[in-house]
């Protein structure tokens, strides 16, 4: 697929919430407990008269710890083999996890134009805990805030720029 815009992190980041704003639907599923969203969810999306697609890989179906942390990475690596750029998105009143560090790591040595997303930035003083992602080695944070739409059109720019 042209034009892929890969949506990848840990679960309950904010990943489907992202997707669904970003493709205006209400598609994928968004729920509190991790591992809900089933399959990988694609959409189109349309900025600056650009459009591309997205997909939300959220395609956690099991709960063992390590089965589970394994089926993160493995679609981190898919995500990684088919889109043209990535978001990885963290949560920014969690700190760096070490799920974050893992999926930081593939998508460094990927070599994709990787955009790391500092999501659930709701309220301005949350924008300086986001300094902290810094040290996964992908650049600045962007701080979004999925949920309002905060801060999503000028990742929008971003996006558009690296395609
Ligand atoms: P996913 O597992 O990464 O797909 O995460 P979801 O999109 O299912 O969201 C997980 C939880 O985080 C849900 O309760 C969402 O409502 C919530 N959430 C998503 N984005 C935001 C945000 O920007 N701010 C806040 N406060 N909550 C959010
Ligand atoms: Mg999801």
């Amino acid at each position: 697929m042209a034009n892929l815009v890969a949506i990848v992190g840990r679960p309950n980041v904010g990943k489907s919430t992202l997707f669904n704003r970003l493709t205006n639907s209400r598609h994928a599923i968004v729920s509190d407990e991790a591992g809900t969203t089933r399959d990988r969810q694609y959409g189109k999306c349309e900025w600056c008269g650009r459009e591309f697609s997205v997909v939300d890989t959220g395609g956690w179906v099991v709960n063992s710890d390590d089965i589970f942390e394994e089926e993160i990475r493995k679609q981190v690596i898919i995500a990684t083999e088919e889109a043209d750029v990535v978001l990885f998105l963290v949560d920014v009143n969690n700190g760096v996890t070490d799920l974050d560090a893992d999926v930081a790591e593939i998508l460094r040595r990927s070599k994709l134009p990787v955009i790391l997303v500092a999501n659930k930035t709701d309220n301005n003083e949350q924008q300086y805990y986001a300094a902290e992602f810094y040290s996964l080695g992908l650049g600045e944070p962007i701080c979004i805030s999925a949920a309002t739409g905060s801060g999503t059109g000028d990742l929008l720019d971003i996006v558009v720029k690296k395609l």
